[in-house]
């Protein structure tokens, strides 16, 4: 039997398709076939049923109501499926076979509706391309509007790996051919989709940019990136199957950005908590009080990117200390902002005709916040705070179309009810009618029982005959004339009449013709939302700005944290510094502030001092506090002084990485491969233990002289702790300066100051330590006799053997050398007295 003609059309959709899961809509559900079926029901947990399909014989099938489909499709995208919807063209009749086309391609990277995106985050599509000279990169959040074009040099400081750790992507794109090893690494690294597209996708001739393009030069610069951004449009043009020329591009100039590799990022938890990769514990959740969605992802942006332009971050600064000073007026802000919905994703909906009425009604309660918002602005002084306020645009002719939406419009357009009575004198109509028809009908039951006299007469209806009269059999003798049978059942008789007839029309044309026209009405505003997307991104980038800015503020007056100031200088100078989130987690008053002087001439201080002593803590409070103040926010510190750093770099802690099969120290000596390469004068590094993952000679050995390089040829500010003592000997003139964590002793009883001191340690209090770890007593105990013992034998902290006379050398190896077993009585004599004359030669 050969396949059925729907069976066919089927196959050919899917054909184009192979790599998704194709929701192919017959009637009122999406079904699915074959593979797709299986692994769907298998997913999503529905049963599995089949379908006669001709020459395949039964075929698996299953399927979702449509109106429920988002659901399902939101699950299957999160478990990184693709989902083809395939809609019917034509409305649903009798006669053929309707044609249907595949109107949107669903992925993690090119989502668009509240159910698959997090608030506070951005979901980002990036497509990547691998060419000699390095990568190009472009990066769109398809759900806000937001692209980023940029490149990597290949001996630049930041490879792939580094912004795709930042950026974490939902989906990447790589061209299908010569980029194998690359897709894999990525699959393996981050949690991402990978797709792959043809590389003609990526050698387009500019076409999909040109919007871009138009007024565009500084995308000259990265022709790479720009190859990226074709290829992202492109393959946007084909999944969301719409024209969306709404871009806010930003091309990625690096000398703007303070650059942090992938370790430093992970390392200083400046957003994902090196535990779990969560948000508690990082910097991100001292700071974000944001009331927005919108400045929910930005505070998050200039965390991640902090500045290097002096300006930038003054006027930040000037803004951040405005709001910082009135309580009052932050306090409300907040309650104005509160009511501003996630702007840039409603607008990006709406111009893509995504937007449904909820969205529009959201909207409308933005566009309502806005004027107090700007009266709530209007004293204010600092330049940034009015810029924000000249792109705020509460655009009232918009709002005054949306006030025609009822207050709490259905989720969806079909459901009808969603524009308010009196705005349209045709729905009014149409309403009218369909009420004036429902109340006949009310009235129909007990006006027909009584001129019938049938008690149990029922109206009803079905979808299939519409309104009807029933009427149980034993009364069948007293209906009347003007009845009309329709419809026999076991015990009962349907009857329709002509008045009857007449009503049903009026009122399922009237229902109809209502859903029709707010249908068309809905299509209307959200087009004209849509029409004015750009205004709202830019009005919702300017709200997100200043949530931003008072949660900046509100951190600053909480935790109460001074203005940093900065300048182009190699200066940093900060008095009672805290490290932000360690003191939140302390008890109130516990943490110990500690200084930081450091200036172009003597910029490396090595740090020395006992483990737990809070090394570690002061060396990423410096790196935190630096990377603050460039992000625009007060600091926790009572003065800060910071010459602006192009970099930070750390080597901190030791961590497998056991995905990749590399050692804790091929690890370490990865990153310190980083930093020399990447480091300039201008850097911060944050150096924590380096050498530890080898021998004890070894590791001072190669953190020796790490440290004389970074010292005598980068020049770079530098925090060093280590706990070889022997490093300290490298102070002088022009080398590091010696600071250790300052130790009380009383008799057997240590106690941690936490306090950084000029100096150097001389002792490590490791089994200290151990016993506060809780190691067992006589391990403590044994450890104490043999560190004594060792320290007897050998003066001073240090494991270095002492140096003995040569002639004792020599005596000890010709003992040791003696093979006794074999020796007469008689040479045993000759060489004992050979042995003294050594002796006494060497006297
Ligand atoms: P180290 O790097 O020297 O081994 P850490 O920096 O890890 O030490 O600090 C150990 C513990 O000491 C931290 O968990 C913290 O609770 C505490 N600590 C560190 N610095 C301070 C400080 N400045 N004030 C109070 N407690 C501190």
């Amino acid at each position: 039997m050969a396949l059925t003609p729907m069976m066919q059309q089927y196959k050919e959709i899917k054909k184009e398709y192979g790599d998704a899961i194709l929701f192919f809509r017959l009637g009122d559900f999406y079904e699915m076939f074959f593979e797709d079926a299986l692994t769907a029901s298998r997913e999503l947990e529905i049963t599995l049923t089949g379908r006669e399909g001709g020459e395949d014989g039964r075929v698996p099938m299953c399927g979702v109501p449509y109106h429920a489909a988002d659901n399902y499709i939101a699950r299957l995208v999160g478990k990184g499926y693709r989902v083809a919807v395939c809609d019917q063209l034509d409305p649903p009749s009798n006669r053929g076979l309707v044609r249907r086309a595949v109107v949107r391609l669903v992925t993690r990277g090119t989502v668009l509706e509240d159910q698959f995106l997090e608030p506070g985050e951005n979901n980002f599509l990036a497509a990547l391309l691998p060419a000699g000279g390095g990568w190009g990169l472009a990066c769109a959040d398809v759900s806000t509007g937001e692209m980023t074009i940029g490149e990597l040099p290949r001996d630049g400081n930041l490879g792939y790996a580094d912004e795709l750790a930042r950026l974490k992507p939902a989906e990447v794109l790589l061209p299908a051919e010569g980029a194998d090893q690359l897709a894999a690494e990525i699959a393996g690294q981050f949690d991402a989709l990978v797709t792959r597209l043809p590389l003609s996708a990526f050698n387009a001739e500019r076409g999909p940019m040109l919007p871009l393009l138009r007024d565009r030069e500084d995308l000259a610069a990265v022709p790479l990136g720009t190859r990226a951004g074709g290829a992202l449009l492109t393959y946007l043009g084909n999944t969301l199957k719409k024209e969306y020329a709404r871009w806010r591009l930003t091309v990625r100039g690096r000398e703007e950005i303070l650059l942090l590799d992938r370790a430093s990022r992970r390392n200083l938890e400046i957003t994902r908590s090196l535990r779990d990769g969560g948000r508690e514990g990082t910097l991100l959740a001292v700071l974000d009080d944001t009331v927005t969605a919108m400045g929910g992802r930005l505070i998050r942006a200039w965390l991640e990117e902090p500045s290097t332009v002096v300006a930038t971050i003054n006027e930040r600064l000037d803004a951040v200390e405005e709001l910082k000073e009135a309580s009052g007026w932050r306090r409300d802000l907040a309650v104005v902002l509160r009511q501003v919905r996630d702007l840039e994703r409603l607008a990006a909906r709406a111009a893509l005709g995504q937007a449904t009425p909820r969205d529009l009604a959201g909207l409308r309660a933005s566009l309502r916040a806005l004027p107090q918002l700007l009266v709530l602005l209007a004293p204010a002084r600092s330049a940034l705070v009015r810029k924000l306020v000249d792109e705020i645009d509460p655009l009232p002719d918009l709002l005054e179309r949306l006030a025609a939406l009822v207050d709490e419009p259905p989720a969806g357009v079909r459901e009808g009810g969603l524009f308010r009575d009196g705005c349209h004198p045709e729905i009014d109509r149409l309403r009218q009618a369909a009420r004036e028809g429902r109340g006949w009908l009310a009235g129909l039951e007990a006006g027909e029982r009584e001129r019938t006299g049938i008690r149990s007469l029922k109206v009803g209806y079905n979808r299939v005959f519409g309104y009807y009269l029933e009427v149980t059999k034993s009364n069948l003798d007293l209906v009347p004339d003007d009845y009309q049978r329709r419809q026999t059942l076991a015990g009962a008789e349907r009857f329709v009449t002509p008045r009857l007839k007449e009503y049903e029309d009026m009122i399922l044309g009237a229902q109809d013709r209502l859903a029709e026209l707010e249908e068309e009405m809905f299509t209307a505003l959200r087009t004209a939302a849509g029409a004015r997307s750009e205004e709202l991104c830019r009005t919702g980038r300017a709200v997100a700005v200043l949530d931003v800015l008072a949660s900046l503020a509100s951190a600053a007056v909480r935790y109460k944290y001074c203005r940093p100031s900065l300048d182009g200088g190699g200066r940093l100078h900060i008095v009672a510094g805290r490290h932000p989130v360690v003191e939140r987690v302390l008890p109130p008053g516990r943490f110990v502030p500690n200084d930081t002087a450091m200036d172009g001439q003597r910029p490396f201080v090595l740090l020395t001092g006992p483990n737990m002593a809070g090394k570690s803590t002061y060396l990423r409070q410096v790196a935190l506090i630096t990377l603050m103040a460039q992000a625009g926010s007060f600091v926790p510190a009572e003065y800060a002084d910071i010459g602006i750093v192009d970099r930070i770099f750390t080597r901190i802690g030791a961590s497998d990485d056991l995905a990749s099969g590399r050692s804790t120290f091929m690890v370490e000596m990865d990153e310190c491969r980083a930093i020399v390469r990447g480091a300039t004068e201008h850097s911060l590094l944050i150096l924590d233990e380096v050498g530890r993952g080898t021998s004890t000679y070894d590791g001072i050995s190669i953190a020796w002289a790490l440290a004389e390089h970074i010292y005598g040829r980068i020049g770079a500010r530098t925090l060093f702790s280590t706990h070889y003592h022997e490093l300290t000997e490298l102070a002088g003139a022009s080398g590091p300066v010696n600071y250790t964590m300052a130790v009380q002793e009383q008799g057997e009883e240590v106690v941690f100051l936490h306090r950084v001191v000029p100096g150097k340690a001389d002792r490590s209090y490791g089994i200290f330590v151990a016993g506060l770890a809780g190691l067992p007593k006589d391990i403590i105990t044994r450890a104490r006799e043999l560190l004594a013992r060792l320290e007897s034998r050998t003066p001073g902290v240090q494991a270095a053997p002492a140096a003995r006379p040569p002639g004792e050398e020599k005596l000890l190896r010709s003992l040791r050398e003696l093979d006794l077993p074999n020796l007469t009585p008689l040479a045993a004599l000759n060489r004992l007295n050979q042995l003294k004359e050594l002796l006494e030669s060497a006297d």
